[in-house]
């Protein structure tokens, strides 16, 4: 219980590198034969690190799909052989930069493909062209895809690569899913047998390769499934956890009945109780709409229920009945303790939120970990040389 006192952590992130390939690998065997991986990596891999992800994956995936020019330069860096593609628009300063280094971005329109064109070197740049099928995000939309497909490809310096589109409710709504990958597939069969298009084809975020079958496409898209996260439900047991995010009491008091506890003296104890005080907070990510929502954390095996408001920097817990802890002690925040686990999804649903917002919203102040399952010595000298 008091693992991590001496090592000078206080709220950290394990990330199970194991876990990582997996997921990785289960989403390979479960997706159309052939079809590659672009891992998501975007938003320091969903606040996972992308320093621990990117080697981790690197290798298994096919290549790192980022949101913008700095992400994609992180993961040039970290993984200098693996295809980059920038998912978002680029601002028109960003593109040179992008051409130089050869990362591959989706543009949405002629006037990016130009763009990118007046940047070419000796070779043209490779783009791949978004088309907006339902997702109402960016893309040229679908009824004038075939025509901006065309004056791109009459361009000199850039070479449409590959075509792309997003599902917006791949996750809650298949009716509407596979009508959009048939209008998506019909698109492509007119854009290979009229523009002699060869590229690559992409369409599937995790849900999407989790719950559709695709066939006219390539490769696809997954961040949260590679995560441990299924946002189907009917397909969580592919995959495992990857992250267990960690604090320690940092205090343990007793309270007399009537006390109130934190802000707002939104919880008052109606009986004698002991109270640990956490080293989280909301500046963390331990958002502060789990205020007041039965939120638990684990602490010696056991839910300890989150009492009043989640503060800047610290939480109050019931350990009325853990008579045993301590200061030190671990509390689990996310992820699993003994025979008891607090998914991403529920404590997302606590705060009234998704797991891609909580993971994405855990602070700088978390120290992110890699560590292998079981692998106790390799993360207590990680600790000891992070001290
Ligand atoms: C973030 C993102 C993804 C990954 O979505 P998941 O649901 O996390 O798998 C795929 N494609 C695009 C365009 C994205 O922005």
């Amino acid at each position: 219980m008091k693992g991590n006192e001496s090592q000078g952590l206080r709220t950290w992130a394990e990330i199970s590198i194991a876990a990582l390939r997996h997921n990785a690998a289960a989403l390979q065997a479960h997706a159309s034969s052939g079809a590659r991986l672009w891992a998501v990596v975007k938003a320091d891999a969903y606040g996972h690190g992308v320093e621990i992800v990117v080697p981790a994956l690197n290798g298994l995936a096919d290549g790192f799909a980022v949101a913008n020019l700095a992400e994609a330069s992180q993961v040039r860096a970290l993984a200098p052989e693996a295809p980059v593609l920038i998912m978002g628009p680029a601002l028109p300063s960003e593109r040179a930069e992008i051409a130089r280094c050869a990362f591959l971005p989706a543009i949405s329109s002629q006037e990016e493909a130009a763009g990118y064109a007046a940047c070419a070197g000796v070779h043209p740049v490779a783009v791949h062209l978004a088309i907006d099928t339902g997702m109402g995000r960016i893309g040229v939309w679908e009824d004038n895809a075939l025509a901006t497909f065309k004056t791109i490809a009459a361009m000199r310096g850039v070479e449409i690569t590959g075509v792309c589109s997003h599902f917006p409710v791949a996750d809650d709504d298949a009716t509407f899913t596979r009508n959009q990958s048939e209008r998506f597939g019909a698109l492509v069969e007119v854009l290979r047998e009229k523009e002699r298009f060869t590229g690559s084809v992409h369409i599937a975020n995790s849900a999407g390769v989790l719950g559709f079958t695709s066939s006219f496409a390539d490769c696809y898209r997954a961040g949260l499934a590679l995560y441990g996260v299924s946002p189907l439900a009917e397909y969580q047991s592919l995959l495992r956890p990857v992250m267990c995010w960690k604090t320690c009491v940092i205090l343990v008091r007793d309270f007399e009945t009537g006390r109130g506890v934190s802000y707002g003296r939104t919880f008052i104890a109606p009986k004698q109780m002991r109270v640990a005080t956490l080293a989280v907070g909301y500046a963390d990510g331990y958002r502060r709409h789990l205020s007041g929502r039965n939120a638990w954390v684990l602490i010696g095996d056991r839910r300890c229920p989150v009492l009043g408001r989640v503060t800047m920097d610290q939480i109050m817990v019931d350990v009325s009945d853990c008579p045993e802890v301590e200061v030190g002690a671990e509390a689990v925040l996310l992820g699993s303790q003994g025979s008891e686990e607090i998914t991403a999804s529920a404590l997302a649903e606590l705060a009234g939120t998704i797991p891609w917002d909580t993971f994405t919203g855990i602070g700088r102040r978390v120290t992110r970990l890699s560590v292998d399952v079981g692998n106790a010595p390799a993360l207590r000298e990680q600790r000891a040389r992070l001290k």
